[in-house]
Formats: structure tokens, C-alpha cells, sequence
């Protein structure tokens, strides 16, 4: 069995910490006891990778770049994402072979810096269309100033009420292929965890001579970990989030959890506008797609009901049908 784990922000930051390396070390601990413990309960033909979102870590080394542009040039945010799988990568693969070695288990674990392609032309790059939210959350005056410093950045309103409503927003385009994804892959075959497309890649396009260029962009880490479990060939797409299940009617009387489903159900549900976008909706999306390219089985959970999910007691799971 090839078991693909994308892990959710709540993974490495919980909403309410401001991110210290002792906070996110700990949240990593938690995280990766959990795959040591997956890893110790599979068999030497089982393979696990992992993927992972960086949206509170990108933020923060945005706004480095921001307060230190006096000093040092900021770099541009195609690097951020780049720093960020570098940052992220080396947490969870210290935590986690410190954890596989205290079981006596000796498998390699290696975080890849990784681009992912996406195309030039997306709707998202198009007008205000632009959809993801990133750095700090701003007044409308600070809104203002930013968008004069920068007339080229994309500054909305995002939430409808309260002082500080207004935000950088980047363009989130569709995930078309894992670049690297041949090395990705033999390192995944020779028994290595691949800790992989983390932050959902750095977002490149192809330039007039074929050559990869980075873009401001940012790409939904479940939409790109879906085509990193194509590239592996999983046969479980596990996406752990802060929520044991998505639910129907969600937030309203009528609420109610999803538990085993089939992908025509999964689909009927999408379209009906059950799951939000920008967080539930793309993690189903994610789900429909990799089933559609042939997986066996996704599942969406919260971190401490991983190993319960997998063993089909509870979270949402989707199968062919
Ligand atoms: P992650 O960092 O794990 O990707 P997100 O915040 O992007 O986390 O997605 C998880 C969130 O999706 C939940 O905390 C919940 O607020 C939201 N959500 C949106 N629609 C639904 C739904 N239909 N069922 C459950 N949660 C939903
Ligand atoms: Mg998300």
C-alpha cells in the first residue's frame, strides 16, 4: 500500500501561536509520532510521502521581507515558497527520524525542494480573480498605502466586517504537473519517505524558450498533493485537517457529517456547494480527482484520528462508486 499524507497548517501552526520555533517543533512532534506510528505498522513493500501546507509560515516570511527591505533585498515569493518547504522539510524530517530511530526503524526520510507547473494562461493570473489571501491582515488605509507602494499587487477586501478586513490576494492557479517528479519518484521506489510539494509547490510557468520561471503565486497544497500521488502512484490519499469530517449544510441547523461515500456522491456534494472554497472544497476537489486518475481510496480527518481513518472507523472516505 502507498499511503500519501498531505498535513494541514494546524500540523505545524495552530491558528492561535504566533509560530516560535519551540511552538512549531512541538506541533511537528505531534505530527510526525503519528506517521513513526503508521510507518512501524507497515510492511517493507509499503511506502509513505508526505505533503504538507506552509500558508502561516510563507505569511511570516513575507512580512520579514517586508520590515527588512531597508536592510536586505526581499526576495520575491516563488523563493519564500521555496524557503518555507526548506524550513518546513527539515522540521518534519528531524522530528520524524528521531522518532522512527527511538522505534529502531532505519528508513531514509528526505524533504525535496520542488516546482510545480502551472499555466500562464489560468484564470486566476486574469483582472482581480486572484483568490488566495496571504501576510497580514491590513486596514483600509494601510490597504490603500500598500496598493500605492505597489500598484501592481492585488489588495481586497476579505472578510465583510471589522477593522482589519483587507489583504494581499495572489493568484491560486490549477496545478498542472510536479516538476522533479521522476526523482520523486525513484526515491519513493527505493524505499525513502519523500517529504514533497510542500506549501503546494513553487508555482512556475514555462517562458517563450521552455524554460521554468517562477510566478507570484501561491497553489493549494491538497490540489498539487493530488498530482504528487498520481506521480507516486498511492493507492490512499489521506488529507489530515483540524476536522474529523467535512460535513453537509455546513454551519447550518441542519448540519450533518460525511462518512463513507462514493465518488459520485463526493461530486453530487461538491456541486451542490456543501465545502467552502479556499479550505474544505479544494480538499475534495483534491479527492474526486485522485479517484478519478485511478486511486482506491481518499480520506479527509483531523490529526489525531489519522490511524483510526485508516483502519475505515471514521473520517470522511471517499471510494469508487
Ligand atoms: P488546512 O490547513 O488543513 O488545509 P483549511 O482551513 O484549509 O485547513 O480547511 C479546513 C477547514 O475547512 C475547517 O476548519 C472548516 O472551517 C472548513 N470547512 C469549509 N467547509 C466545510 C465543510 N463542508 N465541512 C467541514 N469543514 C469545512
Ligand atoms: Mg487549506
Amino acid at each position: 500500500m502507498r499511503l500519501l499524507v498531505a498535513l494541514g497548517g494546524n500540523a505545524i501552526k495552530q491558528a492561535h501561536e504566533e509560530g516560535t520555533p519551540e511552538e512549531q517543533f512541538a506541533n511537528c512532534k505531534t505530527t510526525t509520532t503519528l506517521m513513526a506510528e503508521i510507518v512501524s505498522r507497515m510492511s517493507e513493500k509499503d511506502r509513505l510521502i508526505i505533503t504538507h501546507g506552509n500558508g502561516p509560515q510563507a505569511g511570516n516570511l513575507l512580512v520579514q521581507q517586508d520590515v527588512g527591505k531597508d536592510h536586505v533585498p526581499p526576495q520575491t515569493m516563488d523563493i519564500v515558497g521555496a524557503m518555507t518547504q526548506g524550513q518546513i522539510g527539515y522540521m518534519l524530517q528531524q522530528t520524524l527520524l528521531n522518532f522512527l530511530k527511538d522505534r529502531g526503524l532505519k528508513v531514509p526520510v528526505a524533504a525535496v525542494v520542488n516546482q510545480v507547473l502551472v499555466n500562464e494562461d489560468d484564470p486566476e493570473f486574469f483582472g482581480d480573480a486572484a483568490s488566495k489571501p496571504v501576510g497580514n491582515f491590513l486596514t483600509e488605509e494601510e490597504a490603500k498605502q500598500l496598493q500605492r507602494e505597489h500598484p501592481e499587487y492585488i489588495v481586497k477586501k476579505v472578510k465583510p466586517k471589522g477593522e482589519r478586513a483587507w489583504r494581499r490576494t495572489v493568484p491560486s492557479p490549477d496545478p498542472i504537473a510536479n516538476i522533479g517528479s521522476e526523482g520523486i519518484k525513484r526515491m519513493v521506489d527505493a524505499g525513502i519517505i519523500v517529504i514533497a510539494s510542500g506549501g503546494g509547490g513553487i508555482p512556475v510557468v514555462l517562458d517563450e524558450n521552455g524554460h521554468y520561471k517562477g510566478v507570484e503565486a501561491v497553489i493549494d497544497k491538497d490540489l498539487a498533493g493530488e498530482r504528487l500521488a498520481e506521480v507516486v502512484n498511492a493507492d490512499v490519499f489521506l488529507i489530515l485537517t483540524d476536522v474529523e469530517k467535512a460535513k453537509l449544510n455546513f454551519g447550518k441547523p441542519n448540519e450533518e457529517e460525511v462518512g463513507a461515500i462514493t465518488l459520485s456522491e463526493a461530486r453530487k456534494y461538491l456541486a451542490g456547494g456543501h465545502f467552502l472554497a479556499g479550505s474544505m472544497g479544494p480538499k475534495v476537489k483534491a479527492c474526486i480527482r485522485f479517484l478519478e486518475w485511478g486511486g482506491k481510496k481518499a480520506i479527509i480527518t483531523s490529526l489525531d484520528k489519522a490511524v483510526e481513518a485508516l483502519k475505515d472507523k471514521t473520517g470522511t472516505r471517499i471510494i469508487p462508486g
